[in-house]
């Protein structure tokens, strides 16, 4: 499954390279030994700058590394986290001293950041969010709850968005910090989730978390902005996940629909069995499409442009995922539910991107709002 007329030579050899090193860690991979290597080779970190270590590319980069490690059996979800919403933050809007300290690591995969915006009692409206930052002599001092909060546990630090108080109007504006995995009075618990990933979700409490004047991340007034900046990458990354997950599916169903035989032909002539695996096929294809879209527009700097490309990116390769894995248990008959065939426990995984970051139904929401221009419901 390649896109030639839309991918440049430099793009479909990265495709291969990693797809190379993704089927060489292949199912039941080992998730750290994995990223060690991924991050040795420059492919965490294509999209971060050169001058810190990174490749100097982009999503376009850096979503084909997510693609092609999940097409393999071997998805890296912290890359969705790490340096495409952290990195990309700290890269527009960190200080010097920030990139220093987090970029070349980011990048090379010795350092790993995770992200924290969920809330229990906000969930898809993060504007309800309320864990709050307040100003201290020395930084800043955090309070709040988080949950769902993916690889905690893995990360070097969380990248928190909590709310500060705007010292004229009295409202409380989003605002980005970084804070360590084992800061006094920030705790985590494990959620258990039916989920078969090397990545665990964390449910987070900030007790006066006392922060440095500079795990700020960004100008203070500029939040929002900020935060979206890290959020379109964070949906272009999740359609690759979803995408690459897909299409590990499919392959597989499409060799055993080639040599499984229960009547005269292999059951893939059965077009009852061919047709929804084309179906699933294009709809990959069509997905993967608007996700480069998506990145085309981000890496150019159109923020705006890339945002209703990537949540319609997000929207079609979450479907298009469910139903390919879907339609590639069934294809498997009994075998689609056997642990040795691997296929059964994609259908909780492959739920995860319908839901998260952002909801179907929030990006129907979205779609209907500011591209159609019809009322808004909440
Ligand atoms: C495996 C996994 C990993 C995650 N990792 C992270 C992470 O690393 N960091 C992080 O911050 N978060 C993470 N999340 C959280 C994820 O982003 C949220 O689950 C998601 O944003 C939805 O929020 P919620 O679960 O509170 O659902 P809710 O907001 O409670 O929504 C429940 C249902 O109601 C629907 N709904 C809500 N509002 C509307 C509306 N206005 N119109 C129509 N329908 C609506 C939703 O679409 C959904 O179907 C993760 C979640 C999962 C499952």
């Amino acid at each position: 499954m390649t896109g030639t007329v839309v991918e440049s030579p430099e793009h479909t050899a990265l495709r291969s390279a990693v797809s190379a090193l993704g089927r060489r860690h292949g199912p039941g991979f080992d998730r750290a030994a994995l990223w060690a290597e991924a991050g040795k080779l420059g492919y965490l970190g294509v999209n971060l700058p050169e001058e810190y270590g990174g490749g100097g590319g982009g999503m376009a980069e850096l979503s084909i590394v997510l693609e092609e490690a999940g097409a393999a059996g071997a998805p890296l979800l912290m890359m969705v986290v790490s340096p495409a919403i952290c990195g990309t933050v700290i890269a527009r809007f960190g200080t010097d001293e920030q990139k220093a300290a987090w970029l070349p690591g980011l990048a090379d995969g010795s350092r790993t950041m995770a992200f924290g915006i969920t809330e229990p009692d906000a969930g898809s409206n993060s504007h309800r969010i309320t864990t709050t930052a307040t100003r201290t002599e020395a930084g800043w001092v955090l309070n709040g709850r988080k949950v769902f909060v993916s690889g905690v546990d893995i990360a070097d630090a969380t990248l928190i968005v909590g709310r500060a108080s705007d010292a004229r109007t009295g409202n409380l504006k989003p605002c980005l910090f970084v804070v360590p995995r084992d800061a006094p009075g920030f705790g985590r618990r494990h959620i258990e989730m039916e989920l078969d990933a090397h990545e665990k979700q964390f449910e987070l409490t900030l007790d006066d978390v006392h922060l440095p004047a500079d795990a700020l991340v960004g100008d203070e007034d500029a939040g929002l902005l900020q935060l979206f900046a890290g959020l379109n990458p964070e949906r272009i990354m999740t359609a690759a996940f979803a995408i690459g997950m897909g299409r590990y599916a499919l392959a597989k169903a499409v060799d055993y629909a080639r040599e499984r035989q229960v009547w005269k032909t292999p059951i893939g002539a059965h077009q009852a069995i061919a047709h929804p695996l084309a179906q699933a096929h294009i709809e990959l294809e069509l997905a993967r499409l608007m996700m480069q879209k998506a990145a085309h527009l981000y890496d150019a700097g159109d923020d705006i442009g890339a945002g209703e490309a990537a949540n319609m990116a997000k929207y079609a390769a979450a479907e298009a995922c469910v139903k390919a894995v879907d339609q590639s248990v069934h294809t498997l008959g009994g075998n689609g539910l056997t642990r040795e065939f691997g296929l059964a426990r994609l259908v909780t995984a492959s739920r995860v991107a319908r839901i998260a970051p952002v909801s179907r139904e929030m990006i129907l929401n979205y779609v209907s709002h500011q591209s159609l221009g019809l009322p808004k419901s909440y």
